[in-house]
């Protein structure tokens, strides 16, 4: 009698946390609606020692983010840019060491993009689609060589210069649009800070927090390689 009522209880357990595991992943599950706002939070020269905790709060909050990472950094980051994809986020390329693109040879420029694409296919077995010059600095010439959709920003945070994270929260949320490209820099704790009260305001605001690729998929653009884009008006 007593082993019945242990097998009873060991099969009440089993359903019981079978069920959980399915609510779980119910609840992870991410649907975007095409109609309603959307933005791309986009991270800058990573990753360093503050991307985890920016992807901490992109994950909690069921959100993707975009990291134009830099090649140098690759290396020393391996594992974590390969969970970064594996969850979702949207990685591109920053060149290899912040050169500006425009003012090196063509051997030197194929060495920055491709170079920082090979070393991210060692890493995770992943190249890049999109790009985003260090400065914002292009011409025509270099983005038909680099044959790759360019993707600025139309909100700038300039998290760099204030470091400071209540301005950085200022800066998106007084200015914050449908279909605006937001630019930060995964390389200050002020940026983390910022994002761990910009992404649930942004929400509770009715964004979604999407991809640059996905911004411009749920909204019918196509990137353009040698194309330039600001925003998802271009
Ligand atoms: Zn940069």
């Amino acid at each position: 009698m007593k082993k019945k009522i242990l097998i009873y209880s060991l099969l009440l357990i089993m359903i019981f946390t079978m069920n959980i595991q399915t609510f779980a992943a119910e609840n992870t599950q991410r649907v975007i609606n095409p109609n309603k706002p959307m933005v791309a939070l986009t991270f800058d020269d990573g990753p360093s020692q503050y991307t985890p905790r920016i992807l901490d709060v992109l994950n909690e909050n069921n959100s993707k983010g975009t990291f134009f990472v830099v090649g140098s950094s690759i290396n020393r980051n391996k594992e974590l840019l390969t969970v970064m994809i594996e969850d979702g986020h949207e990685i591109g390329n920053h060149s290899y060491n912040h050169k500006d693109l425009t003012a090196i040879s063509q051997e030197e420029l194929y060495r920055q993009i491709v170079g920082t694409d090979d070393l991210l296919e060692i890493a995770t077995g992943h190249r890049t689609t999109i790009m985003r010059p260090p400065y914002g600095r292009n011409n025509v010439e270099m983005n038909k060589i680099l044959y790759k959709p360019i993707i600025l920003w139309s909100l700038d945070t300039r998290d760099w210069e204030n470091r400071n994270a209540e301005t950085i929260k200022n800066n998106i949320l007084d200015n914050v649009k449908d279909g605006d490209i937001i630019l930060m820099h995964d390389l200050y704790d002020s940026t983390a800070e910022a994002v761990e009260t910009v992404v649930p305001e942004l929400i509770k605001r009715g964004y979604q927090l999407v991809t640059v690729s996905e911004l411009m998929e749920y909204r019918g653009l196509d990137l353009v390689s040698g194309q330039v884009y600001r925003d998802m008006y271009k």
